[in-house]
């Protein structure tokens, strides 16, 4: 078969590769310059440096089994972080001892506040907590208490005005998620690849053209629309092309808008899943800030809701001696950050730095660069598994394999590469044939 993938994402990367290791003819079209979407890198002093800032967690085995496949294994190093939380102050959360010294908590609520890990653990079936809001989730376990001083402002940085309406399934599988992944001690421990996550996308875009991958950069598909032979005709590049079977891996408004052809009730659910985007400013500073590595703020005057030193994962040295600084705002596309110009966007974060870190001084910045992205995060509202769309469309031999469709679990470079495996292995298994 000729198959067409949109997207050169994770995800589409490694459907590519399943797909033309099956044996079919496979074409990768992505918008960009660079493959790896969310997940893409540029250079810094040398070295790749992802746009947004990239860990994995101990329990990520399809990316780390990807990893191992393109024989970086050896390249992989998990270190001891320092989580830690800015509310007037920055207080350290990296461990159980921690919370129990967290002084913007009475002492009651800190153990409420450190048993939510354990009892996230527990939680065998997240189907009860479909219909229940985050919030009313962590109130119900930790109290209002922790709720307002700790978590409110997290989950408004990161959804919005959208804050109250997120899933209890999805707090639920963050905190599990990021508690499971700590050592004997407790200790956080987290996965960065030396030299980059963007070495793994350069092999598996090695091993893509090794399996005879037409893969096309700089190429925005603009139209999918049903051949009258059968198959489809994508429209890129100024040119068609006729395919049995095309995948696309972009957020599910883009396949909406890709495809006049979609029944429109269909279309109207595609539409109807929410993105969050965000805008991400990279400071390249002559000196570490502190040796917090993951900095959530806690504070609404504050444009950013993280604040992650790269350079405490790993060691600056690699960067030609830039201290590489994330600081992360998820908002609205129409978001006064997200719009305003890359240097308005600096100037406006460099006080809140300093608020944060008296010390700091803007002299400290060698260099900023600022990268955004409008799909970034689904919104995950209650009962999100009524709107997540199947694999399969409507139209036989087009299908979706995107971000939005990983539930209960949150989107991530893991979850990227193991739905990119099922989307390959459903379109191999129905060859073809439809079903909803
Ligand atoms: C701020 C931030 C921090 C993150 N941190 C982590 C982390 O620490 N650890 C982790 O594991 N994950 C993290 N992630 C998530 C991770 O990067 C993603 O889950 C993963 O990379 C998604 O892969 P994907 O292929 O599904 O989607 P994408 O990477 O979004 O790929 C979709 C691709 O489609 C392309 N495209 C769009 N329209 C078209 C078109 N018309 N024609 C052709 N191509 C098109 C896009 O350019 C893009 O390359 C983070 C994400 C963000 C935004």
């Amino acid at each position: 078969m000729h198959i067409a993938v949109v997207g050169g994402g994770l995800t589409g990367m490694t459907a590519a590769q399943d797909l033309a290791q099956a044996g079919h003819q496979v074409a990768l079209f992505e918008r960009d310059s660079v493959l790896g979407g969310l997940a893409g890198s540029f250079e810094v002093g040398g070295t790749l440096l992802e746009r947004f800032y990239h860990h994995i967690f101990t329990s990520d085995r399809s990316v780390l089994d990807l990893i191992i496949q393109l024989g970086l294994g050896e390249n992989m190093e998990w270190k001891p972080t320092t989580t830690s939380y800015y509310a007037d102050r920055v207080y350290r959360l990296a461990a159980p001892i921690d919370v129990l010294r967290f002084r913007p908590l009475p002492f009651l609520d800190r153990i409420r506040f450190g048993m939510l890990v354990f009892q996230a653990r527990f939680v065998g079936d997240w189907r009860p907590l479909e219909g229940m809001t985050a919030k009313e989730w962590l109130i119900r376990l930790s109290g209002r208490r922790v709720y307002e001083q700790v978590w409110a402002a997290m989950l408004r940085g990161k959804f919005g005005d959208r804050a109250e309406e997120i899933s209890a399934v999805w707090i639920w599988n963050k905190v599990k998620l990021r508690g499971g992944s700590r050592g004997k001690s407790g200790q956080e421990r987290l996965g960065y690849l030396r030299g980059g996550f963007g070495l793994m996308v350069e092999a598996l875009e090695a091993k893509l053209a090794g399996l005879g991958v037409a893969v096309h950069k700089d190429s925005p598909v603009e139209v999918i629309e049903p051949a009258p032979e059968g198959g489809f005709l994508v429209r890129s590049d100024g040119g068609s092309t006729r395919y049995d079977q095309v995948l696309v891996t972009t957020a599910p408004e883009l396949l909406a808008e890709m495809t006049p052809g979609l029944p429109a009730n269909y279309r109207q659910q595609l539409r109807s899943i929410e993105y969050m985007a965000n805008v991400c400013c990279v400071l390249d500073l002559d000196r570490s800030l502190s040796e917090v590595y993951w900095l959530n703020i806690s504070d609404n005057r504050i444009p950013f809701v993280g604040l992650v030193e790269h350079t405490n994962i790993q060691g600056p040295e690699r960067y030609g001696g830039s201290h590489l600084v994330y600081l992360t705002r998820y908002c609205d596309p129409l978001d006064e950050y997200y719009t305003m110009s890359d240097d308005e966007l600096v100037k406006a974060y460099l006080p809140h730095i300093q608020r944060i870190f008296p010390q700091f001084r803007p002299e400290w910045v060698r260099r900023s660069y600022v990268w955004r992205e409008r799909y970034a995060q689904p919104v995950i509202a209650r009962h999100y598994s009524r709107l997540r769309p199947d694999f399969a469309t409507p139209l036989p031999g087009l299908w979706l394999g995107c971000m939005a469709q990983i539930y209960p679990e949150d989107r991530g470079m893991n979850y990227a590469v193991e739905y990119g495996h099922l989307v390959a292995q459903r379109i191999l298994s129905d060859g073809g044939t439809h079903r909803v």
